[in-house]
């Protein structure tokens, strides 16, 4: 999420970021208020070269806030509750990054 994901702690900006799809994009939107909708955040997410990465990335950072890799906080709670769905986002994002690097298929 580039310019509207290094919203962490993180001490080093990942390099995946460069090419997020919300690259210059307005950050509100992925911040959407209370009961405010955050499907359009999520349909930008949906279309990111990096999605994959970006998921794990705010699951292992504990990120609180916002949209990540087309997860809302909600959704991010929910997964964190369950090893299992945390491993699957790491292996994927894992893959993603390979795929990239044209390491696989
Ligand atoms: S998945 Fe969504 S929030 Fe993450 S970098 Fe891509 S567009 Fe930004």
């Amino acid at each position: 999420m580039a310019a509207v994901i290094p919203r962490t702690g993180a001490e080093t900006t990942p390099e995946w970021m460069a090419r997020a799809a919300c690259a210059g994009m307005d950050p509100e939107l992925f911040h959407p208020d209370r009961g405010e909708s955050s499907d359009e955040a999520k349909a930008v997410c949906a279309g990111c070269p990096v999605q994959l990465r970006c998921r794990w990335f705010a699951l292992s950072h504990l990120e609180k806030f916002g949209v990540w890799g087309g997860l809302s906080e909600r959704q991010r709670r929910q997964v964190r509750r369950s090893p299992s769905r945390m491993d699957t986002v790491r292996i994927l994002a894992g893959l993603e990054e390979a795929r990239e690097r044209g390491a696989v298929g």
